[in-house]
């Protein structure tokens, strides 16, 4: 082995060193945490890493995200990423990639290549698709978040999953609201690597870290598999999304995930669906109707949201009989 790794192999040993030299791990998202996190593991000598990533640099990112220079502005992040890394340690293979990952691609992108997805967007909605994605395909990731001086890393391997814990989440943790300290994404960063590496050794532990800087707080908080959380029952919204599109409606998860919309490509006549629902409450623009227990908010515009329905089976079939009846 390299001279360059002896100071780690002094604290994780030759043999798990030659492990993560024979790793595969995928980064999505190479903004804050990302640059950072994608630094580290090249440091540390994994062989192999995917660099997902569809934005370019621009110039509030350099507080942050160390990957990047002046000269990087304007260009492509997995691209400016992938060559400084390269030049930080030569001898791994880098694949970088400039796309937005969505349900139509997420299988050619990460499809049956890495022992580890590290997710490092900021957005809820590509967490949650990682997060089926990797249910799915028994994939491990740690998740990671952060805003102004707080951040989480949640560890997933098959006991619970991302949705378990954050199923009620409005939003995620983002810095563009509220601003960032490059401090609070080294450390998200450090400890997203250090719970990769351990699920790369197999030195595991089921818990979501969660930290506040400014109170100088860190806290480990037992996680385990919420009953009520669909993904985990094999039940893949995010990821079906990319079929659903093609029929005549679109169903997607409320942000709150714990209702649902569908979206017609056409109006609602109103008027037909209240002869054939019960109807809890008018206005001249929705109605809220009931039926099998299922709660429906149906806007003239095209849109349904389920409340209270049983599973996605449900739903589908009630979308089926609104839009053929109204
Ligand atoms: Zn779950």
């Amino acid at each position: 082995m390299e001279e360059r790794y002896t100071r780690q192999e002094a604290v994780i040993g030759k043999e798990n060193q030659k492990k993560l030299s024979q790793s595969r791990v995928a980064i999505i998202g190479l903004g804050a945490t990302g640059s950072v996190t994608a630094e580290m593991l090249t440091r540390a000598g994994i062989g192999n890493l995917l660099l997902v990533d569809r934005d370019g640099v621009d110039l509030s990112n350099l507080q942050r995200q160390t990957l990047y220079t002046e000269l990087d502005i304007g260009r492509e992040k997995a691209l400016a990423a992938r060559e400084r890394l390269k030049q930080i340690n030569s001898k791994i293979n880098i694949t970088a990639l400039a796309v937005g990952l969505d349900a139509g691609n997420i299988d050619s992108v990460l499809g049956g290549k890495f022992e580890l997805i590290l997710e490092c967007t900021d957005n809820l909605e590509t967490r949650f698709l990682i997060n089926e994605f990797c249910r799915k395909n028994k994939i491990p990731a740690v998740f990671c978040g952060v805003a102004g001086m707080k951040g989480f890393v949640l560890p997933v391997e098959r006991e619970f999953c991302f949705n378990c814990v954050f199923m009620h989440a409005k939003e995620a943790l983002t810095c563009s609201g509220e601003g960032i300290l490059g401090a609070t994404v080294h450390l998200a960063a450090s400890l997203q690597v250090k719970e990769g590496i351990d699920i790369l050794l197999k030195n595991k532990e089921s818990k979501l870290i969660l930290f506040d800087l400014e109170k100088e707080e860190l806290e480990k908080v037992k996680v385990k598999k919420n009953p009520a959380c669909l993904v985990c029952q094999d039940q893949f919204y995010c990821l079906e999304e990319k079929e659903k599109k093609k029929s005549s409606y679109v169903i997607k998860k409320c942000k709150t995930r714990a209702a649902f919309s569908v979206r017609f490509n056409k109006k609602i006549d109103l008027s037909k669906i209240k002869k054939r629902y019960k109807v809890l409450l008018e206005t001249p623009l929705l109605l809220v109707v009931e039926k099998e227990g299922a709660e429906m908010i149906v806007h003239q515009y095209g849109e349904v949201i389920f409340k209270k329905a049983k599973d996605y089976n449900q739903i589908e079939k009630l979308a089926e009989e609104i839009y053929s009846a109204g």
